[in-house]
């Protein structure tokens, strides 16, 4: 990775500021992406003093700051009291230790990166992100929008509620990318089905939870409907069809257990 200039944001103005003034300028959270990337910047705005490092818990949610890191993520009661720590679950899955001690929760969701455990984890819940300038969107919202957002990520918010979450990474060895991940969750009553890695970003399965939530109780039927919905490709790490034989026999296991 190339830069030109390192510049320490005072307030969320000024790294705003400072990201519109090029093109070639980029926001920096533990910098593991940006570095394996090797691209050239301008400048890389460092947002470690605007205190986006909280996880604080409200009422109705768990708010995370955008520079909180996988590790603190993880470690966190309150994250881990959502969910059955599904999402918590899902972070401790990425690398090792020394490596989640500097990958945050913001750049983990700014990448959309295909492989990423850590937005397949989220996906299932009622998720919340909150951008400077002020502006939210949902994190599925943000998956399919349709190019770069000029804004800075503040922070994450998790809708609490009722219920339990799963989460499955298949894997190779312990520190590699995914070959597919899955999560699923009842909240309320309702089922959420995520795949992701497929190799592409993870994405919900509307017809599984469809059949679900009006009465279907067959989860190996809505296992089938989830891969057929969801799309599956090749790539040096598996072929589409065992990505797609392993998605059938999580989401089954994963319905299976947020049954219980
Ligand atoms: C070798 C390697 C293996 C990995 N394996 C996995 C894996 O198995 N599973 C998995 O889920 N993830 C994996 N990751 C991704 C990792 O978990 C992080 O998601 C990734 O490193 C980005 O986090 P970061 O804090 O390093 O962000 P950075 O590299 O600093 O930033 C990433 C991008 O987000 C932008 N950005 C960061 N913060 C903000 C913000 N607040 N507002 C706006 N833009 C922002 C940056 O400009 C940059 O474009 C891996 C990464 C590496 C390098």
């Amino acid at each position: 990775m190339k830069v030109n200039e390192y510049y320490r944001a005072s307030s969320l103005e000024d790294a705003y500021q400072k990201l519109q003034a090029s093109p070639k300028n980029a926001i920096l959270a533990g910098g593991l992406w940006m570095k394996k990337m090797g691209q050239s910047y301008d400048t890389i705005i460092d947002l470690s003093k605007l205190g986006l490092d909280k996880i604080e818990d409200k009422k109705d949610e768990v708010v995370v700051g955008s520079m909180v890191t996988q590790r603190d993520f993880e470690n966190s009661k309150i994250v881990s009291f959502l969910y059955a720590g599904a999402p918590a679950f899902a972070v401790r899955e990425v690398m090792g230790v020394n490596f989640r001690n500097l990958a945050t929760i913001g750049g983990s969701i700014m990448g959309r990166y295909p492989f990423s455990d850590v937005i397949t984890g989220l996906l299932p819940y009622d998720v919340e992100l909150e951008f400077y300038p002020a502006q939210k969107m949902s994190l599925e919202e943000y998956l399919n929008y349709k190019g770069k957002m000029n804004a800075i990520l503040v922070a994450v918010h998790i809708k609490k509620g009722e219920g339990k979450g799963y989460f499955k990474k298949v894997k190779t060895t312990a520190l590699d990318f995914p070959i597919v991940n899955i999560a699923v969750s009842k909240v309320s009553g309702e089922y959420r089905v995520v795949v992701g890695a497929r190799p592409m970003v993870a994405a919900r399965s509307y017809k599984a939870m469809e059949y679900l939530n009006n009465g279907g109780k067959d989860f190996a039927k809505a296992a089938e409907l989830a891969v057929e919905e969801l799309s599956f490709m090749d790539n040096k790490d598996s072929s589409k069809e065992y990505r797609v034989d392993l998605a059938k026999v999580y989401v089954r296991r994963g319905l299976e257990e947020v049954s219980k």
